[in-house]
């Protein structure tokens, strides 16, 4: 029978930029990114989430960095953990600049929220000298201006338009300088509006896109909003590297964002992918007991395999044969297929031994 390949987008073309051992963009996969939420100059905190968020899977961490004493533990931080560490700036370029001595990987700057040009030129030409990237990063809630007559000629323009707008003006003025290493992110809140100021952008410079939605929300919403936006722009080829916003433990942005590539096609599943159908009133079997059985005994395999639990003769066995190995339940009867091949009928009570029989001698034949 033939199988399914999925397809995978054609990416936007951008130029590399290293973010201490980590290259964003140049076609390299996409990275995994987080953010933690201790106080920075809480070291051992901030260090011992940090190791959580790499063991989970993060690539690259960043730390805000809202005053001196959150500056002064960047040092420490550093020599702690083996991550590329950014610091996170807002209002005050002496912390930028005390973070890039310190020996960050790259800094995320908003520079319309640095008041005076030359503060921001002096950043720049730092970084420019200690070879490390910036990350322009222009969200939705800061780009229009607060105050006077801006404020009011500003708030007839669309959102988007004056992300974009205002982030090619500090590209410019960047480049103006002679700085090149820089990664952009056009951050708003709505899934909707994210996607348009990253399509928008992506099609007129070649800098690696940082994708994320800001405030994103709690959990549920977050995700949702999440799976859209950045999984969206990926299908479509846009962008180089990723954060899940959540509110709460950001280790569950790391789970997401690697289940968004995943998804998108750009990541190997790590483990064990138990597809299953929702059920309906065709179905026979206590199908989620199956699958839970299925999933507690299949969890801790560590190879790559996609492994289908189905309810009845319907889909089942276009989905089974689809997987590595499956089964697609036929009343009291489990049809086992591996390879695309069905291999024999089982009865139901030996179904899920025969399942994971069958994917034990697959994964046995790829290592
Ligand atoms: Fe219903 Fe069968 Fe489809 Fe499962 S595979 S949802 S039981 S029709």
């Amino acid at each position: 029978m033939a199988r399914m390949t999925t397809p995978s987008p054609e990416r936007r073309k951008s130029r590399a930029v290293r973010v201490g051992t980590v290259t964003v963009g140049g076609g390299r996969p996409v990275s995994v990114q987080s953010m933690t939420n201790t106080p920075t100059a809480a070291v051992a905190a901030t260090v011992g989430q940090i190791h959580r968020l790499a063991e989970a899977g993060c690539q690259i961490v960043r730390v805000a960095v809202p005053d001196d004493d959150a500056a002064a533990a960047l040092a420490e931080i550093k020599s702690e953990i083996a991550l590329p560490l950014v610091a996170d700036i807002h209002f005050r370029s002496d912390l930028a600049l005390k973070a890039i001595a310190a020996g960050v990987d790259k800094v995320r700057l908003n520079p319309g929220n640095i008041r005076r040009r030359e503060d921001v030129e002096a950043v720049v030409r730092a970084a420019g000298h200690a070879g490390i990237p910036i990350r322009i990063g222009v969200n939705s809630g800061s780009v229009r201006a607060r105050t006077g007559e801006a404020r009011a000629a500003e708030a007839r323009v669309d959102l988007v338009e004056l992300m974009v707008a205002r982030t090619l003006e500090y590209v410019a003025w960047f480049e103006s300088l002679d700085f090149r290493e820089i990664v952009l992110s056009l951050k708003a809140s709505s899934a909707m509006s994210t996607m348009a100021a990253y399509r928008q952008i992506a099609g007129r410079c070649d800098y690696p896109l940082h994708l994320g939605v800001t405030a994103a929300g709690p959990a549920e919403e977050g995700v949702i909003k999440s799976a859209v936006a950045i999984g969206g722009l990926l299908a479509e080829g846009i962008g180089d590297t990723i954060r899940v916003s959540l509110t709460g433990d950001p280790v569950a942005e790391v789970h997401v964002g690697r289940q968004i590539l995943e998804a998108a096609g750009l990541r190997e599943p790590a483990g064990v992918q138990i597809l299953s159908c929702p059920t309906c009133g065709r179905c026979q079997v206590d199908l989620a007991a199956l699958v839970e059985e299925a999933r507690r005994r299949l969890g801790k395999m560590d190879v790559s395999l996609k492994v289908a639990v189905m309810g009845c003769v319907v889909n089942g066995p276009g989905e089974a044969a689809e997987a590595d190995v499956g089964v697609a339940m036929a009343g009291e009867t489990g049809m086992l297929f591996a390879g695309g091949e069905l291999l024999r009928k089982v009865p139901a009570e030996q179904v899920i031994d025969a399942l994971i029989d069958e994917v034990r001698r697959r994964s046995a034949t790829r290592t």
